[in-house]
């Protein structure tokens, strides 16, 4: 390790894991997710690893990122789904980013700007963005008239599922069939219809249709209780580490950091680890969350603190420099992110994507 802290990025896991969830889902087209930097592994490495590994399209929520993107010299297809209010899209159509359009006034925006290529989202019931049903037949003809004008393209339609159960996904999967068949009726030809997240990617088949949009998954996480990486055949790219910065040995009955919610059982080391919940460490994995040091299994002693915390290793041998594993791949003996997200009362999702920019992202 260089540093006191990181989190190591395996991008040979990405690669793998697109290529993965290709062969499973055999669609045309493959859209990797890279909202909230990559799930925090770093958009930019996730991006090139992604298409190395085969997706076609990458996918991102707000322009800004679909615009760092650009920057870093990614010139792939980039669709952007969640915009301001006041968005006039000139700086997206200038630097070729595809629109998830939501409404009559986006759709306008978008034709003002000039030549947008463009996916009309649909509201099938997640009750987020998209275009209500009762619009549909309004907007689609009047993107059919943009696009005759060729003020727009509408290159994609679009939708996203609630993941509730597999019941309330197909009525989900009708109403956009309907959708779909609207908006053909309206003179649109899409080409990209894409509806499933990696949940229905993996588990719904018939919401496959020209793409599916990947995000849990490239990261090599699961997005289903009780269904492990290895289960779905995917590897966990990012590995949380730190170095231990002290040991003191302290005789039983110690009270361990603030309000001393631990205390020693019996004389023992404790081990001081250099990350908080200022880095994304949840807080209410206190006296719970798990750690690796030495191949041995601990859990953190009483609080986390903003900056640390500390591991009570009994009379095990550790040493100021020895790496602390907070959750990796479960493959090479880490913990799983899924631990410390039970630990936390939260998702996979939250734990990768909420550590801080005070731990660098390290490619591996
Ligand atoms: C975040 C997101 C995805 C990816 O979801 P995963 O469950 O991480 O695969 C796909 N589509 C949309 C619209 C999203 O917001």
């Amino acid at each position: 390790m260089t540093s006191m802290r990181e989190a190591g990025i395996d991008l040979s896991a990405i690669e793998h894991n697109v290529r993965t969830l290709r062969e499973l889902t055999g669609t045309p087209e493959f859209i990797a997710v890279l909202k909230a930097d990559g799930y925090g592994h770093g958009a930019v490495d996730v991006a090139r690893a992604a298409l190395a590994g085969g997706a076609t399209r990458l996918g991102v929520a707000d322009i800004g990122e679909a615009l760092a993107l650009r920057d870093a010299g990614i010139d792939a297809p980039v669709i952007a789904w969640l915009h301001a209010p006041d968005e006039t899209f000139v700086e997206a159509v200038a630097r070729d980013i595809q629109l998830g359009i939501s409404s009559l006034d986006q759709l306008n925006a978008a034709a003002t700007a000039g030549g947008a290529v463009v996916h009309l989202k649909l509201e099938t019931g997640l009750a987020r963005n998209g275009l209500s049903p009762q619009d549909w037949s309004t907007v689609f003809a009047e993107a059919a008239r943009l696009e005759r004008d060729g003020l727009v393209r509408v290159d994609g339609v679009f939708s996203h599922l609630s993941n509730t159960s597999d019941e309330e996904d197909l009525v989900q999967l009708r109403r956009f069939e309907v959708g779909v068949a609207a908006a053909e009726a309206a003179g649109l030809r899409p080409s990209v219809r894409h509806l499933a997240a990696t949940a229905a990617a993996i588990a719904l088949p018939q919401t496959r249709f020209d793409a599916v949009r990947i995000g849990i998954g490239l990261y090599g996480l699961s997005p289903f209780e009780g269904r492990t990486s290895a289960d779905l055949g995917l590897r966990p790219a990012m590995t949380l580490r730190a170095q231990v910065v002290a040991v003191r040995r302290v005789p039983a009955g110690h009270g361990v950091s603030y309000g001393y919610a631990h205390r020693t059982h019996g004389e023992a080391t404790l081990a001081l680890v250099p990350l908080g919940y200022g880095d994304g460490v949840p807080r209410q994995a206190s006296g719970v969350g798990p750690v690796v040091i030495g191949g041995q299994r601990f859990h953190v002693a009483g609080r986390i603190a903003m900056d640390q915390f500390v591991v009570d290793v009994g009379d095990h041998p550790v040493s100021v420099g020895d790496e602390v594993v907070l959750f990796g791949d479960p493959a090479s003996g880490a913990p799983a992110a899924e631990e410390w997200a039970d630990a936390a009362g939260t998702i996979n999702y939250q734990i990768v994507t909420g550590i801080g920019r005070r731990v660098p992202r390290v490619a591996e």
